[in-house]
């Protein structure tokens, strides 16, 4: 994608509210499954989250849990309990007519994420129950409810995102960290990662601007492609001496436009009150050190690890905040003697260029941390050619041992120094002009006896080595 860039002296300020849908087994007030994915339409539901009369919601330690870590991981204040409140507002796919959210005691309050030199600040976290979803067919809208109460914790940020580029990186982050604290698979494409994006422009230098907000985006690239066109728009508008209204827009993804999609409501539309069928959840601070000790290593720790292991800083990122292929690296890490910008020169390159080109995920695949790791040390030990190992790397793939692969095929590298100036004398005699020209300086010649040595030893001399012989052999410098 060609660079986004800010209008010459405007400055933009965003600030996101994403919804993540939580892996618990159950919902977030009822016994009914979390995972409704591929159940028939309303399968999942009870008189809980249909709202009937007489039901009572019960709230889901897990999820509380959940919550928890996330809180943690992101260095927010967990109150010693915890209060639900009813958010009212009339929809379809809300049966009860309201949510039950959280207000003035949410799961988390201020918080930070590392960002590069900087954090970016969160405002607060909270745990709260998913609506259902309307189906609108061409003469009637369908409910399904299946989705209705199941777990959500919803985070908001402060405006200190500058740029659609960065709203992009601040959410592949959250899905990274999410992930490996393992409380949401937090995938777009599944609806399980909903952002909506607040963004206003500004003058550079002056106070915030009034801000926009755009619901309902259901892929970064929605994400980063609004926010551009939202801060043209409104650039546009400071352009003419006019003011940006608030609004609440919609982004249709075939023009790649905003558009107002309803006047926002005002907090006080929503009648918040203390949810009366919940009495406060106490967070016991013994529970609070029990989850902080049990979390992983953070997206952010991993970073600082790969960096004093040596590792490129873009690569250390890379694989930082990439979880499943951050497991794999430390396995190979910790499973063999390769050096660590050397395997994370083949994870990152070649093994994900391959699974790339595939469209395969790794997790897909039979290679083993193990594998991975003897191949490239066959490498790094000069034992194979990096041709060979590339060669051998889509076999891995497949559940195949590098060593028995080199073993069988008779892979190993020529560095029998004596084996191969064999070779080398009877490229020369078999190419005399290629030689000739070599020695009378035209040095592009050298590249066709190169060539013709590594056919004959089938790619497993080492070209600096073939080189070093022809050159000697030759009597060339
Ligand atoms: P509202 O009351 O309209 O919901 P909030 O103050 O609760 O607004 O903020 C909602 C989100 O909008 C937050 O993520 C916040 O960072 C962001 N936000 C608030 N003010 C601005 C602004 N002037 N420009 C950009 N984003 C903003
Ligand atoms: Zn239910
Ligand atoms: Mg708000």
């Amino acid at each position: 994608m060609a660079g986004f860039f800010l209008p010459e002296g405007f400055e933009a300020a965003i600030g996101l509210e994403v919804h993540l849908h939580l892996r618990t087994e159950t919902k977030m007030f009822c016994a009914c499954r979390a995972d409704y994915f591929g159940s028939p339409p309303n399968a999942q539901t009870c008189p809980v989250c249909l709202g009937l009369p007489g039901s009572l919601p019960v709230p889901n330690k897990r999820a509380v849990e959940y919550g928890l870590r996330l809180a943690l991981a992101l260095q927010s204040k967990v109150p010693e309990r915890l209060l639900f409140h009813r958010k009212n507002y009339f929809y379809p796919d809300l049966p009860k007519n309201y949510q039950i959210t959280q207000y003035d005691l949410p799961i988390g309050l201020g918080g930070r994420l590392p960002f590069g030199e900087r954090a970016i600040r969160i405002r607060r976290l909270h745990l709260e129950e998913d609506a259902g979803k309307s189906l609108h067919l061409e003469d009637r809208t369908l409910l399904d409810l299946n989705r209705a109460g199941s777990p959500l914790i919803e985070l908001v940020t402060e405006p200190d995102l500058k740029n659609p580029e960065e709203a992009r990186l601040f959410l592949q982050r959250i899905q990274a960290l999410v992930q490996t604290l393992g409380l949401s698979e937090a995938t777009p494409e599944e609806g399980k990662l909903r952002a909506d994006v607040n963004v206003s422009v500004r003058r550079k230098g002056e106070a915030l601007g009034t801000k926009v907000e755009i619901k309902n985006l259901n892929s970064f690239k929605s994400v980063q492609r609004a926010l551009e066109y939202e801060i043209r728009r409104q650039t546009e508008i400071l352009r003419r001496n006019e003011r940006v209204r608030p609004a609440t827009m919609a982004f249709d993804e075939g023009s790649g436009k905003t558009f107002p999609m309803r006047t926002k409501e005002e907090e006080a539309d929503y009648r918040y009150f203390p949810e009366p069928d919940l009495p406060p959840v106490p967070i016991p601070r013994a529970w609070v050190e029990e989850v902080r000790r049990g979390l992983p290593e953070l997206p952010w720790e991993k970073e600082a690890r790969y960096l004093a292991l040596g590792l490129k800083p873009k690569d250390a990122e890379v694989l930082a905040y990439t979880p499943s292929l951050a497991w794999f690296y430390d396995q190979a890490l910790a499973l063999g003697e390769a050096s660590p910008q050397a395997l994370a020169n083949w994870l990152l390159a070649d093994l994900s260029g391959l699974l790339n080109d595939r469209g395969i995920s790794l997790e897909k695949t039979r290679i083993t941390p193990s594998a991975f790791t003897r191949l490239v040390q066959l490498f790094e030990r000069g034992e194979i050619t990096s041709r060979t190992a590339k060669d051998l790397l889509p076999e891995l793939l497949l559940g195949e041992d590098p060593e028995k692969l080199v073993e069988e095929r008779g892979l190993k590298a020529v560095t029998d120094e004596g084996a191969l100036e064999r070779v080398v004398q009877e490229v020369i005699q078999a190419m005399p002009e290629a030689a000739k020209s070599v020695q009378e300086g035209k040095l592009k010649a050298m590249d066709a006896l190169v060539g013709q040595v590594m056919r004959k030893t089938q790619g497993q001399a080492k070209p600096d080595l073939v080189r070093a012989l022809l050159r000697k052999a030759l009597g060339v410098g």
